[in-house]
């Protein structure tokens, strides 16, 4: 079962487009200044179930694509499995934002996360660093992250940057 803090119908700050972004309850990074702390208690939110949740995806047609952040995704990638398996075949592409750097998830994956990673667009990876923080990145907080094309950099086993 999933545990989630919240969902937003129609983001356009997660990612391009109008997005579906939900929120996984959970976060062991602890980042100084973090923009979702009410996030971080694993035994916090709510439960959620994925067919609820794609369903709740296919009531919104303005929808380009859904974004799991949180929170850390990554902590939950086997229970968010269901929900990117089925996106594709609703014309929707997947974000994910993950406190956890590439390299150190291809060494150690949590579980499920490799094959998450590898059904989504983009993974945008690393902790918030507050000293790095800007207002000018689109999409992402601090410029130690990095906005990674998730199937590219699973495949070549290291960092390859997204190209819009
Ligand atoms: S990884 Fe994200 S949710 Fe977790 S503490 Fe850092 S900024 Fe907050």
């Amino acid at each position: 079962m999933l545990r989630i803090a919240g969902t937003v119908n129609d983001s356009i700050v997660d990612g391009p487009g109008i997005r579906f972004s939900l929120f996984v309850q959970g976060c062991p990074h602890h980042c100084p200044g973090c923009h979702n702390p009410t996030s971080h208690d694993f035994a916090g939110g709510k439960e959620a179930d994925a067919s609820e949740i794609l369903a709740q995806i296919g009531r919104n047609p303005l929808l380009d694509g859904v974004t799991f952040t949180g929170g850390e995704p990554l902590c939950q990638a086997e229970a968010l499995l269901p929900i990117a398996r089925a996106l594709p075949a609703m014309g929707l592409n997947l974000w994910i934002y993950t406190g956890y750097v590439l390299e150190d998830i291809l060494r150690d994956p949590p579980p499920g996360a490799l094959e998450l990673i590898g059904l989504a667009d983009v993974l945008v990876d690393g902790p918030f660093i507050l000293a790095e923080r800007s207002l000018e990145l689109t999409y992402y907080g601090s410029r130690n992250q990095r906005l990674l094309d998730a199937k590219a950099s699973l495949k070549a086993g290291r960092a390859v940057l997204w190209k819009p």
